[in-house]
């Protein structure tokens, strides 16, 4: 088995890496390079490889840095399967499309330019449309599921913390009767993050690709991050101004709804920002939330327990979504004071240019930032304290309260990528550290060096490691259940029947319901599914359990 780094490699973006094994070509990822133009430019580049010639891709998470380059991918020959986790594929159909749109655009300003200079037109990398097709070759599973792709290959995804489906990457070779495995970290999240599950600890690999992006370094405690975002709300809205929030529509503006509506729920000082207009101004953040509600089965402990309790945690009752550009430009129109939740993050494009335009320059209001803002950014210059700013073509002046919340970083830093190594209960042979600026993807490799005394190596652009393989396992086996498998197992249908119980009680109220057709129609589904599935279950420890007593 030989891996390929093209992509990700001594940078952050473009995730991308090529498996070769004796009889097949695997992609783990296919994302686009994203950052100065020098980076966008390498997304034009054909394939290093046939896409016709791989079998399938697996992909760790729908960030457009993973996921970005399908489309080209599919367009330029690809016939294979993309295995994902469910919720990847759902977050994917809105943040591909929408990055087909985008480039769409893009190709169109170009080629105006490029028609009044007399130049050819350029093709967009992939529209909307491509997008859309390429959706097509989804094969979406759920966490922790083994599935056997064929006689050779099987793969596992377990949660990575990091967005809503985002996995870290289980992969078994057998080639020569011999078994390699191969884990990729995926992204990695942080531990306590609001609504999603801590990364999963993986016990044992041959080999290891794992990422960096914070390798050298260590972010604050995130512990205030609920209480300080509340006191700039209340001081805002106390002095009739308006709060906006520039924030990424996948994942940022979720965990933000999630942590009010927890506020909202706990504190009795809260009253007043009750009575405060919240708005979602974005169209993807709207979709994105719909696609989160969708997937409550990968949310942690304490969400769950939040929606057994009957409440929604990605809704309270004054949160407003806006979707129309005519709802959008409404919320400029009125001096009532207000929270707005807008996109882009970086405020580089989409309608929280609207939003600064119409509050920067206000005293009573407050900019509040709480994702990463890169270089070059509107958001940066903001952030580092401009006193004016052009935007479109307006110079602004900057009046408004600017604050920067941290903490709710999607990667896990230094010491938290360590403690995750650090969870192998049989360390890799050697690790590749991938997904890194050139300083924290070396740092973190002498990290580990140091740390767990491994081969540790940063590969560059294009680079080919063949993966030996040294221990004989057949790979399927018989074997006899060990306990920790046997408390495993019981632990999950407990879990199961404790939810049935819950379920029961809710169906006290069934009779008086009123429901559309449509949502009797998604309950009965359900159910005929669930019962489709539990039946399947006893078949197939009925069987196991006759062979049991045959041998007896
Ligand atoms: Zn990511």
């Amino acid at each position: 088995m030989k891996v390929t780094f093209l992509g990700a490699a001594n940078t952050v973006t473009g995730s991308n890496y090529l498996i070769t094994t004796e009889n097949h070509n695997i992609l783990l990822d296919c994302g686009q390079f994203q950052g100065s133009k020098e980076d966008e430019k390498l997304n034009y580049l054909p394939f290093a490889f046939d896409p016709s010639t791989i079998d399938f891709l697996i992909l760790s998470h729908a960030h457009i840095d993973h996921s970005g380059r399908i489309p080209k991918l599919v367009k330029d020959g690809f016939k294979g399967k993309i295995y994902s986790t469910r919720a990847t594929r759902d977050l994917d159909e809105i943040l591909l499309k929408d990055s087909g749109h985008i480039h769409e655009m893009e190709a169109e300003w170009e080629n105006r330019k490029r028609a009044r200079a007399g130049l050819e037109s350029i093709e967009p990398l992939f529209t909307s449309i491509d997008a859309e097709r390429s959706l097509e070759y989804f094969e979406p599973v759920l966490y922790d599921q083994m599935i056997y792709i064929n006689d050779n290959i099987r793969l596992k995804f377990s949660d990575a913390g990091h967005i809503l489906g985002s996995s870290i990457v289980e992969l078994w070779v057998r080639e020569a009767e011999k078994e390699t495995k191969l884990v990729f970290s995926g992204d990695l999240g942080m531990k306590n993050r609001p609504l999603l599950k801590d990364p999963s600890y993986i016990e044992e690999a041959d080999y290891l690709i794992i990422e960096s992006t914070y390798g050298n370094k260590i972010h604050e405690n995130i512990g205030s991050r609920a209480t300080r975002l509340v006191d700039v709300l209340l001081k805002t809205i106390r002095r009739g101004g308006t709060v906006v929030i520039p924030s990424f529509a996948v994942g940022r503006a979720q965990e933000l709804i999630y942590e009010l509506n927890k506020v909202y729920d706990g504190d009795e000082r809260i009253k007043e920002l009750l009575r405060v207009p919240v708005y979602i101004d974005s169209p993807m953040a709207i979709s994105a939330t719909e696609i989160f509600r969708k997937h409550a089965d990968c949310f942690d402990a304490e969400t769950r327990e939040y929606i057994l309790k009957g409440d929604n945690p990605l809704d309270f009752h004054n949160l407003h979504f806006t979707r129309s550009a005519d709802e959008s430009r409404a919320l400029n129109m009125s001096d009532e004071p207000k929270i707005i939740i807008s996109a882009s993050g970086m405020c580089d494009a989409g309608r929280i240019k609207h939003h600064l335009k119409h509050n920067l320059w206000k005293k009573n209001s407050s900019i509040v930032f709480v994702g990463y803002q890169a270089a070059g950014t509107l958001g940066r210059i903001i952030k580092d304290g401009a006193k004016k700013v052009k935007i479109f073509g307006e110079t602004i002046g900057i009046k408004a309260e600017i604050h920067s919340i941290e903490g709710f970083s999607g990667h896990a830093d230094k010491d938290s990528l360590m403690n995750w190594l650090k969870g192998f209960k049989k360390l890799p042979k050697k690790i590749f550290v991938v997904h890194g600026e050139k300083e924290s993807a070396a740092g973190f490799a002498q990290y580990i060096k140091d740390e767990l005394n491994v081969a540790a190596i940063v590969p560059d652009m294009h680079d080919q490691f063949d993966l030996g393989y040294d221990e004989v396992v057949p790979f399927i086996q018989e074997l006899p259940i060990t306990q920790g498998q046997h408390q495993e197992l019981n632990l999950q249908l407990n879990d199961i029947s404790l939810l049935s119980t819950h379920i029961l009680s809710l169906s006290k109220h069934v009779l008086g319901l009123k429901l559309t057709a449509e949502d009797y129609n998604k309950i009965k589904n359900q159910l005929i599914e669930l019962e489709k599935g539990l039946f399947d279950l006893g078949m197939l420890l009925g069987d196991k359990d006759r062979n049991v007593s045959l041998e007896k």
